[in-house]
């Protein structure tokens, strides 16, 4: 039987609760946007949440409400969806790379001082494969240089970076309930802050720059609102989001465990202060004694499916050569992108299909297969 890449976790709760919302009539701008909105506010240690439809929405409303515009530059990393960087576009401002650290794959904050001028209007960080960025060193930079922190958390929900969870670690936070998340609701998306006037700012914005309380008209807006369909689905899936958890930490250690001292595999670095939620199990490979495009072929024969995050760093693509950029400009995350392969991690795969990952591994590096 094929194991899959990922799965849907969803269970009888989250049909119940869709069943209320068909059952209530109330559809849209019901009571599961806001009970989502709470509970997920609660859950990150904010003071605010505001729900979209989207992950990419939130990122594009984080921008708006930060006031970034034509003429600033956003600094980002290169080895991320294409969606971080776009929202960046989608104001107007400049997308400005930093090359990402050799052990996280994350933003390198050392990259990120060296980019900064005197445009540089916020960082953008993102929480590759569910470990967070270095938000000590980040914000030290953003208090130096007067600039705005924003989290990219869309893989990310429930991680910790000392002590302290994601959405909570960055003055604005964006997370995806996309289907392959580690919290879902099929498409999805939520903005988390403690910043009273980018929240009532992002409410506006998803609702066509809409008061709350009147048909009034500020500024632009856009529909990126989240239907109480999907609110029901997220709601089902926060309850269950610290036992999901759990079992990926555990895939994780399981993984860990089998490949270690694995020629030509390296498995992936988790930092003391940081608690990683494992979105992706990524192994690095060394691409001489195990090619990672041939480990994945063989895997495939084998009925076992994987992933490569990210095959191109996005300044290789013509969409941000455009502006610039070529090959050489960012080694590390060019390295790393020939060199990473996510395994199966999701909650529903069993020890058993770990151990049969595991030893098919084993066989193709000891040249077995
Ligand atoms: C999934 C994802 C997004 C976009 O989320 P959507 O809900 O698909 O719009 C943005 N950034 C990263 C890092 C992601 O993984």
């Amino acid at each position: 039987m094929l194991i899959r890449l990922s799965q849907p976790t969803l269970s009888q709760r989250e049909k119940d609760l869709v069943n209320e919302v068909l059952d209530s009539g109330l559809l849209v701008q019901g009571l599961k946007v806001r009970d989502l909105e709470e509970s997920f506010a609660r859950y990150c240690g904010t003071q605010f949440a505001i729900a979209v439809n989207n992950g990419t929405a939130a990122l594009h409303t984080a921008l708006a409400v930060a006031e970034i515009g034509v003429g600033d530059e956003v600094i980002t990393t290169p080895f991320t969806f294409v969606a971080t960087a776009n929202s960046i576009l989608m104001q107007g401002a400049k997308v400005v790379f930093a090359d990402i650290e050799k052990e996280t794959f994350n933003i390198d904050p050392e990259e990120v001082e060296r980019k900064i001028t005197a445009k540089t209007k916020a960082i953008l960080a993102v929480d590759l494969y569910g470990h967070p960025a270095d938000y000590l060193k980040l914000r030290e930079l953003t208090k130096k240089h007067n600039l705005i922190l924003i989290e990219d958390a869309a893989q990310a929900h429930g991680a910790e970076c000392c002590g302290v969870r994601t959405g909570n670690l960055a003055d604005i936070s964006c997370f995806s309930l996309y289907a392959t998340k580690n919290m879902m609701c099929a498409e999805g998306g939520i903005i988390t802050t403690n910043n009273e006037k980018f929240s009532e700012l992002s409410r506006r914005f998803r609702h066509h720059g809409q008061s709350e309380t009147r048909y009034e008209y500020n500024d632009l807006g856009y529909n990126y609102r989240l239907t109480d369909i999907q609110a029901a689905i997220a709601i089902g899936q926060l309850e269950m989001l610290e036992k999901y958890t759990q079992r990926r930490i555990h895939n994780a250690k399981l993984y860990s465990n089998l490949l270690n001292g694995v020629q030509g595999i390296a498995t992936p670095v988790t930092k003391s202060e940081v608690k990683h939620v494992f979105h992706q199990y990524t192994i690095t490979c060394d691409n001489l004694s195990v090619k990672r495009d041939n480990l994945r072929d063989y895997l495939k024969k084998q009925q076992i499916e994987s992933g490569v995050y990210y095959a191109k760093p996005l300044h290789l693509h013509s969409h941000f050569r455009k502006f610039g950029y070529q090959v050489g400009d960012f080694l590390v995350s060019e390295n790393i992108a020939n060199r990473v392969l996510s395994l199966p991690v999701h909650p529903l795969i069993s020890d058993r299909d770990i151990e049969t990952i595991c030893t098919h591994i084993c066989n193709f590096s000891k040249g077995l297969d």
